[in-house]
């Protein structure tokens, strides 16, 4: 059986009673939804640093670029044990393949942005980074991470979801198939999903592997790899998805009849005026791509990028 995509998440997320008072933080969706499709590496770095639960709770103090994580009341300074673990956990975790992490937001250890950081007068200004986030990120900077209060946006927890699955089918490309080959193969399948972020990096990304053979195959993987990732992390928009849908249709104009031609530019408007969600004509499409077989739109992600269950693309 292959293997299922590997998710770091902050342990309290999961329903672990992992936190300064002994309570935990479960996020239904992600435990119980996305917990299907992927295998979570869960990490309390309060907990595996050898603070104990419970515990005296922690805050970020001094300046907020490095700033110090200290006890709240009897003022201790754990920002060395904390450190020391970190580093080694991030090298720990390199085995574990991870396509992403969800970090619990606003924890002085496990916050990706905007944790609180407290001046030496008890001044809040909210600027910081936990303190194990921050060693995560640095050490896979390629890795999607986002934070539990985020993912509740329904754009980001897409966003995020596709990026993840994308990640997962990239790592399987190169461990079947490190080839020319391969590579020109996961672009052409990708290539719509990466028109729908950004029209202006799907010819920058045609362009680097049309040019490919020029560099030495590994660089050119890395760097693929590295546009790939920024290019997905861009917003997606009604506009950019409908030049996607249309360009699709293209492949349709001698199969359709004008009725149907008609009903799909109808759900498209439907779609661009925000009536209905995008999940709507992408049913609509993949209709069509069944019923006609339509070879190169049958293996185009955009169309099929994440499981159905978990719901997705289903806002206005
Ligand atoms: S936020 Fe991080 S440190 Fe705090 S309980 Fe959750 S996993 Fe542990």
């Amino acid at each position: 059986m292959e293997e299922r995509l590997k998710l770091g998440i902050s342990s309290c997320l999961l329903g672990e009673k992992v936190r300064w008072n002994a309570g935990h933080k479960l996020d239904r969706y992600l435990a119980d939804t996305l917990g299907q499709f992927v295998d979570f590496v869960a990490v309390c770095p309060e907990v595996e640093a050898g603070f104990g639960v419970p515990r005296e709770s922690l805050r970020l103090v001094g300046d907020p670029e490095a700033p110090r994580l200290v006890t709240f009341k009897t003022k201790e300074d754990r920002t060395e044990p904390m450190l020391q673990w970190a580093r080694r956990r991030v090298k720990e975790l390199e085995k574990e393949d991870l396509c992403g992490f969800i970090f619990k937001s606003d924890s002085p250890s496990s916050g990706m942005i905007r944790v609180k950081v407290y001046s030496e007068k008890g001044m809040p200004q909210k600027k910081g980074v936990g303190m194990f986030a921050r060693e995560l990120m640095a050490h896979f900077p390629r890795i999607p991470v986002e934070d539990d209060g985020r993912l509740h946006n329904p754009e980001i927890r897409e966003n995020f979801i596709e990026r993840i699955f994308t990640l997962r089918r990239w790592r399987q490309t190169l461990a079947k198939k490190a080839t020319m080959g391969g590579l020109v193969d996961f672009h052409t399948r990708n290539k719509l999903l990466i028109l729908s972020h950004s029209p202006k990096h799907a010819g920058l990304m045609g362009k680097l592997v049309a040019e490919g053979k020029s560099l030495p195959i590994k660089d050119l993987f890395s760097q693929y790899e590295k546009v790939l990732m920024e290019t997905l992390a861009l917003k997606t928009t009604a506009k950019k998805n409908m030049n996607v849908l249309q360009h699709m249709m293209g492949y349709f104009k001698n199969q359709l009849n004008a009725d149907e031609k008609q009903e799909l530019l109808q759900v498209f408007d439907q779609y661009y005026k925000g009536l209905v969600p995008l999940v709507v004509p992408i049913t609509l499409m993949n209709h069509y791509v069944r019923k006609y077989d339509q070879p190169y739109l049958k293996q185009q992600t955009f169309l099929n990028p994440h499981p159905v269950e978990l719901k997705l693309r289903t806002h206005v």
